[in-house]
């Protein structure tokens, strides 16, 4: 079975920024924006990678988009937390399919993995998402607080034996035990931070029955959730499943009959009584006040800038969604919070020094300058080597390439400065 099917990839366009890139043809069914490429291009050599035009993801984990379509109304402003959310790739597929007014909590517990997501969000452009570092019983905090909650727990990887032949080497039947027993500390751990009538999924890349249906079992008889029925395209190939003992629905993924990795889903509706919400009542504040001349400065840089609140970490000016104000307050006493919405830079001397995330954030005012390059120039950019521009502006410009920013420079009258993170340069040749 493992080594059955093609090797697939696939690609999920980003709704939120162009996609000036070939025309894709070969939709991912169950997803609407997720694409299969004809082949893997070098996509550390491709702009619009960078540029967060598109994600590179598996398809079968796209299906995320079915199950949160299919049990929540995404109409409505909603409180997510993608619990084990790095790289990101969850993440990323939830934010483009909650509306605005929406939050997205996308938590990864293990430090060193914190950065890549942050990355990843920062790319994707959203300012309604906090990303935090937190482990998953700290949400105990936070109890009653999300109406969605998804867990893709980390697990033994049998799923991906074809994709990645090390998985093999590292899987074993104790381990497969070790994993699922994380699982359940897991969902033991955050379970009473989601709301009465809210939504859990949980998802594995592993076909072990212990991590998989076992689970659903062990959820069942631990709280009070109803199991909820996916409508599934006979034609997709996707296998469903029920858990032995409550007969829980489950949705396999089997490399041989989808396009797609090994992937398993299940969705639940919390039916247990509201708890006490713990949040309510107290009074908030946030740290950091930003002054009326910084927020007249800082203003003409963004698409609506009385649509945001504005705080100060440090010496940088942070801009999130003014109806988040409070989420944010009651978030920051709660948990370890990495990135939340956009950081637009530091004030200095009534000017403001631009940061990378207002360049790749979709509120950026579209009167910033721009520079428009060739794929020489914005590859040297991207490896933070010394470019020229033939451009009449002077000081901050966004580096554009194909009308998506990659960047910014400041252009000297003798030189242009590239500004692009020294930590995400390129350095393949
Ligand atoms: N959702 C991610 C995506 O779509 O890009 C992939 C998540 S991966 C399958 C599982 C994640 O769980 C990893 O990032 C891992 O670091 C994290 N993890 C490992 N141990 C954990 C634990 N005890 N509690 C919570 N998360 C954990």
């Amino acid at each position: 079975m493992h080594g059955s099917g093609e090797q697939v990839t696939s690609i999920r366009k980003n709704p939120a920024k162009i996609f000036p890139g070939q025309h894709l043809t070969n939709p991912v069914p169950w997803s609407s924006n997720g694409y299969y490429l004809a082949e893997r291009p070098s996509f550390t050599l491709d702009p619009l990678f960078h540029a967060g035009a598109y994600y590179v993801q598996e398809a079968s984990s796209m299906f995320v988009e079915q199950a949160l379509k299919q049990t929540v109304d995404l109409s409505q402003p909603i409180k997510v937390l993608d619990l084990c959310a790095a790289p990101g790739g969850k993440s990323t597929l939830i934010q483009s399919l909650i509306s605005s007014n929406s939050l997205l909590v996308s938590n990864e517990v293990i430090k060193t993995r914190v950065n890549i997501l942050s990355e990843n969000i920062t790319k994707w452009g959203g300012e309604n998402v906090i990303v935090s570092n937190n482990d998953p019983k700290e949400f105990q905090r936070l109890e009653n607080y999300f109406d969605v909650i998804v867990i893709d727990a980390p697990c033994s990887g049998s799923g991906l034996f074809r994709k990645d032949p090390s998985a093999i080497e590292e899987w074993s039947i104790n381990n497969v035990q070790l994993c699922s027993q994380r699982q359940q500390r897991i969902l033991a751990d955050v379970f009473s931070s989601l709301k009465e009538d809210g939504v859990l999924v949980y998802s594995t890349c592993s076909y072990s029955e212990e991590e998989d249906e076992n689970i659903c079992d062990w959820i069942k008889d631990m709280f009070r959730v109803e199991s909820l029925e996916l409508r599934v395209d006979g034609t997709w190939g996707i296998v469903e499943t029920e858990s032995k003992k409550f007969k829980a629905k489950g949705y396999r993924f089997y490399p041989g009959k989808v396009k797609g990795e090994g992937f398993f889903i299940a969705a639940f509706r919390n039916k247990g009584a509201a708890g006490f919400n713990q949040q309510n009542g107290k009074e908030r504040t946030l740290p950091g006040k930003v002054s009326k001349n910084e927020i007249e400065i800082i203003g003409p840089w963004l698409k609506d800038p009385g649509d945001h609140f504005f705080i100060r970490q440090n010496e940088e000016i942070i801009a999130m969604p003014l109806h988040l104000q409070d989420e944010l307050a009651l978030l920051q006493s709660s948990l370890y919070i990495k990135k939340a919405g956009v950081r637009m830079g530091a004030v200095i001397r009534n000017e403001l020094i631009p940061h990378h995330e207002l360049a790749l954030s979709t509120i950026t005012n579209s009167s910033v300058p721009g520079c428009e390059v060739d794929l020489e120039t914005v590859l040297q950019y991207l490896r933070k080597q010394d470019i020229k521009i033939n451009e009449s502006i002077k000081g901050w410009a966004l580096i554009k390439y194909r009308q998506l920013p990659l960047g910014w420079v400041k252009i000297l009258p003798n030189r242009v400065n590239n500004y692009y993170p020294k930590e995400w340069r390129i350095l393949n040749k």
